[in-house]
């Protein structure tokens, strides 16, 4: 009794792809890379937070936008907060 050989696909390699998240520069800590965006683009959403000191912050978006906008966005409030 010979077991079923089932033929594998060759499995293709694979892409550098670039990662959908973008990190920047965090404006609190000063970590580099240490703060990732996420679009929601459904629900016209920008949210950003630090994966070091944890601070966040959330905006609106359209379909414009992008993650250096919530990230600038955020420099700005920032900027603002400690006039
Ligand atoms: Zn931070």
């Amino acid at each position: 009794m010979g077991g079923k050989k089932s033929k594998r696909k060759p499995v293709a390699p694979k892409k550098p792809t670039q990662p959908l998240d973008v990190l920047f520069n965090c404006p609190f800590c000063n970590h580099e890379k240490s703060c990732e965006v996420k679009l929601d683009r459904p629900r016209n959403a920008g949210h950003i937070f630090c994966r070091i000191c944890l601070e966040d912050f959330k905006t609106t978006i359209n379909y414009l936008s992008e993650a250096i906008d919530v990230y600038t966005e955020w420099i700005d409030a920032c900027e603002n907060a400690n006039d």
